[in-house]
């Protein structure tokens, strides 16, 4: 059985996201989403917050479950068990980051593998910061992230107005 962590702050999870633990979910036989516990004032949600729109967001994924986590995410796949950690790689975003991370990670923990999949063509441009930043200015982004996630941006914009 291969049960992979895919670890990030999914702040908040966007289709982005969903895109690549469905096409995840349909490789391994179980996935964790791991959402990074960090207290800092950039974030939009709550870690609470996080967990329960990745879990709605998942609700349909029998394989799929979602927990938080502190610490290093070597750590956190240790702590679970897992052999695979899952990364989504945008073209221009991501790599050189994740490369990096990747090198790291082997090192703290060299049993542990990285999985990256290719984010797709519609989600190549989408990030959880400029989501953040277009339902500040009230853009449409009912396209970018789950019906629950669009409300529940749209109230987070509302009180902190
Ligand atoms: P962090 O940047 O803190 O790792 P994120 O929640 O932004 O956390 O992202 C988690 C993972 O999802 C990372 O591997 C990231 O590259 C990937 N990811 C983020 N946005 C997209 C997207 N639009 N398409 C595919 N993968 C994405």
């Amino acid at each position: 059985m291969t049960l992979a962590v895919y670890p990030g702050t999914f702040d908040p999870i966007t289709n982005g996201h969903l895109d690549i633990v469905t096409r995840a979910a349909r490789l391994f036989d179980r996935i964790i989403i791991g959402v990074f516990a960090r207290a800092n004032k950039h974030l939009f949600f709550t870690t609470e917050e996080r967990m329960g729109l990745a879990r709605q967001a998942v609700v349909h994924l029998s394989n799929v479950e979602v927990k938080s986590f502190h610490g290093l995410t070597v750590d956190f796949a240790r702590q679970e068990k897992a052999q695979v950690m899952i990364r989504g790689l945008r073209m221009n975003a991501d790599f050189e980051k994740e490369f990096e991370m990747a090198m790291m990670n082997r090192k703290l923990s060299p049993d542990l593998d990285m999985f990256c999949l290719m984010a797709s063509q519609e989600y190549q441009f989408l990030s959880s910061s400029l989501l953040k930043e277009v339902a500040r200015l009230e853009g449409n982004i009912s396209d970018l992230v789950p019906e629950h996630v669009a409300e529940a941006l749209r109230k987070k914009v509302q009180s902190k107005m």
